[in-house]
C-alpha cells in the first residue's frame, strides 16, 4: 500500500528513519510508491517571521529538487490537510519523525484522531530523544552536567542507512512551493541538505580542531554555524556525532544543550513562555510603559552606545543570525541593564532568527536571565564592555557590524567614550550606565527572588 511521508522539522533523505520506515511499509504490501509531503501550517508560518519563511521556502525547494520535482504542498490545518492526502493516495499509513515540541504535539494527535490510518512516530529531531533520560529516582533532568553525563552513557544509533530506489509518488495537485524573501538588508545563509553537509564539512576541516578555543570568539570563524540547518532537520544530530572524535568533547557539549533543552520543553511546555521560577514572572519589577519601550526599541536596532551588544544586534538583523557569546551578552543587557521581561527579547530573537527554535531560545534566555536551569542564579550580570574586550580583543566583530565605529582602531572600537573622535560618526551615546544598573537589577532580584 501506498506510504505517506509528512516531512515536517526533517527536511533532509540521509539519515532518515521515518523515511526508511516509509519504504518499508510501502514495500512490505506490494507497492513501493511514498507521497513525499509538506504542510504549510498557517500557525506554524505565520508565527515564524520573514527570515524563517524565506529559509523554509528555500529548503523546501532544495527538497522538492532531490525529490525529483514530486514534492506534494498543500497549505492548510494538518487536521484537515491528511485525511485528504490519505484519502486520495488510497495510503495505508503516514510517517513521521516525533515531534516533541507542544504545537507539535497537539497537532500530532489531532492529525492521529482526523486520519483513519494509522500514524507512525520513527525518530525523532534529536540523538536522543526528549523523555527517555530520568535521574536515579525516575524524574526528568533539570540541570545541565548530570543530564550530560547521561546523554553521553545512554549514547545514540549510528546514522541511518540511506534509502534507495524510492518511487516518489503525487496523487493530487499541490498549491506549489512556498514564496517568502527575507527583510531587505538581510542575507541568509544557502538552504537545503547539500548546503547542511557542506557546512558540516567546512567546519570538521576548517576550524573543529580550535573549536574549544574559538567557541567564544564572535571575531572569528569559531563555530560550525550548523544551528538553522539542524533546526530544519537538514542534517541529523546523529550524523554529526558519529563524525565527531574523542578531541571534539566540547563540540559535542553544545549538541547536547540543544537536547537538553528540548527535553527540558517536553516536560514544562509552559516553560516556552513563562519563567521556570515563576517568581521571575510573578514578583519582579519589570520596566513597562514608553521609556522601557524607547529602551527596548534601542536593543533591537542595536544603537544602544554598548558596541558588543549593537553589533550583535545587528547581525542579527543582517544575517538572522548572532554569534552564542553576544546572544548570552544582549540578553543579559536587556533584562539586566534594561530591566525587561525575558520574554521580549525572546519574542524578538524569534521573529528574526534563521535558527529559531523554541525550546534553545526560549531556555538560551531563561538561562541567561537567572530564572531558568542555571545552577547559578541572577547575580550573574554579564558586563558588555569587558564581555568585548575579553571575546573581541582586536574590536574587529564590532567593526564589522557597527560602522560608526569603524574609525577606532582595535579594542579602542569597545569604547568610544574614551577617545575624543569616539562619536565623530554619529554612534549614540550610551542609554544607561551598566554599573548602575548593574546595581538596581542585583537589589531586584534581591528582594524578589533572592
Ligand atoms: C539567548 C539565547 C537564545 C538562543 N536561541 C537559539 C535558538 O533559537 N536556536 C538555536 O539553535 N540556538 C539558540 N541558542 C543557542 C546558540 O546560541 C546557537 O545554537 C549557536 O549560536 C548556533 O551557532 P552554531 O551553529 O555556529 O553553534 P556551534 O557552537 O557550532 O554549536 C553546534 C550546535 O550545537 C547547538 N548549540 C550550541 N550551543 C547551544 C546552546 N547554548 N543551546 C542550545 N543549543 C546549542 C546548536 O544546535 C549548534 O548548531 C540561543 C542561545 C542564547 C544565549
Amino acid at each position: 500500500m501506498v506510504s505517506v511521508l509528512w516531512f515536517r522539522r526533517d527536511l533532509r533523505l540521509a539519515d532518515n528513519p521515518a523515511l526508511l520506515a516509509a519504504v518499508a511499509d510501502a514495500r512490505a504490501d506490494g507497492d513501493d510508491r511514498v507521497v513525499p509531503l509538506f504542510v504549510v501550517d498557517p500557525v506554524l508560518w505565520d508565527a515564524a517571521g520573514a527570515p524563517r519563511r524565506a529559509y523554509l521556502a528555500a529548503s523546501l525547494r532544495a527538497l522538492d529538487e532531490a525529490l525529483q520535482g514530486e514534492l506534494l504542498v498543500l497549505g492548510g490545518d494538518p487536521a484537515r490537510v491528511l485525511p485528504h492526502v490519505v484519502r486520495s493516495a488510497g495510503a495505508g499509513r503516514v510517517h513521521v519523525a516525533a515531534d516533541f515540541g507542544p504545537y507539535g504535539r497537539r497537532r500530532d494527535d489531532a492529525v492521529a484522531d482526523a486520519i483513519d490510518v494509522p500514524l507512525v512516530r520513527t525518530g525523532s529531531p534529536y540523538a536522543v530523544a526528549p523523555g527517555r533520560l530520568l535521574t536515579a529516582d525516575a524524574r526528568p533532568y533539570r540541570v545541565f552536567t548530570p543530564y550530560y553525563r547521561a546523554w553521553l552513557a545512554h549514547g545514540w544509533r549510528a546514522p541511518a542507512a540511506s534509502a534507495t530506489d524510492v518511487r516518489w509518488w503525487r496523487p493530487t495537485a499541490g498549491d506549489g512551493l512556498p514564496s517568502a524573501s527575507a527583510p531587505a538588508g538581510m542575507v541568509l545563509p544557502a538552504a537545503g541538505e547539500d548546503a547542511a553537509r557542506d557546512a558540516w564539512a567546512t567546519f570538521r576541516e576548517a576550524a573543529a580542531a580550535s573549536y574549544a578555543s574559538d567557541r567564544d570568539r564572535p571575531d572569528r570563524p569559531g563555530t560550525s554555524r550548523l544551528s538553522h540547518h539542524l533546526r530544519f532537520g537538514e542534517i541529523h544530530p546523529r550524523t554529526v556525532l558519529a563524525g565527531l572524535g574523542p578531541d571534539d568533547d566540547a563540540f559535542r557539549r553544545e549538541l547536547a544543550w540543544r537536547e537538553f533543552y528540548a527535553d527540558v520543553l517536553a516536560v514544562r511546555p509552559d516553560s516556552a513562555r513563562a519563567s521556570l521560577d515563576r517568581r521571575f514572572d510573578e514578583a519582579m519589577p519589570w520596566a513597562s510603559g514608553p521609556s522601557a519601550d524607547a529602551a527596548f526599541a534601542a536593543w533591537a536596532s542595536g544603537r544602544t552606545g554598548y558596541p558588543l551588544v549593537d553589533a550583535g544586534m545587528r547581525q542579527l538583523r543582517a544575517e538572522g543570525w548572532m554569534h552564542n557569546r553576544v546572544r548570552m551578552v544582549v540578553a543579559s543587557f536587556l533584562v539586566k541593564d534594561l530591566h525587561l521581561p525575558w520574554q521580549r527579547g525572546a519574542r524578538e530573537f524569534m521573529r528574526l532568527l534563521c535558527d529559531g527554535d523554541l525550546a534553545s531560545n526560549a531556555h538560551g534566555w531563561q538561562w541567561t536571565a537567572g530564572c531558568g536551569t542555571d545552577a547559578a542564579p541572577f547575580f550573574r550580570v554579564f558586563n558588555p564592555v569587558r564581555q568585548g574586550l575579553t571575546f573581541d580583543p582586536d574590536g574587529d566583530y564590532v567593526r564589522r557590524y557597527v560602522p560608526e565605529l569603524r574609525h577606532l582602531d582595535g579594542a579602542a572600537a569597545h569604547e568610544p567614550w574614551r577617545r575624543p573622535d569616539g562619536y565623530a560618526h554619529g554612534y549614540p551615546a550610551r542609554v544607561v550606565d551598566h554599573a548602575a544598573e548593574r546595581a538596581v537589577a542585583l537589589a531586584d532580584h534581591r528582594a524578589a527572588v533572592g
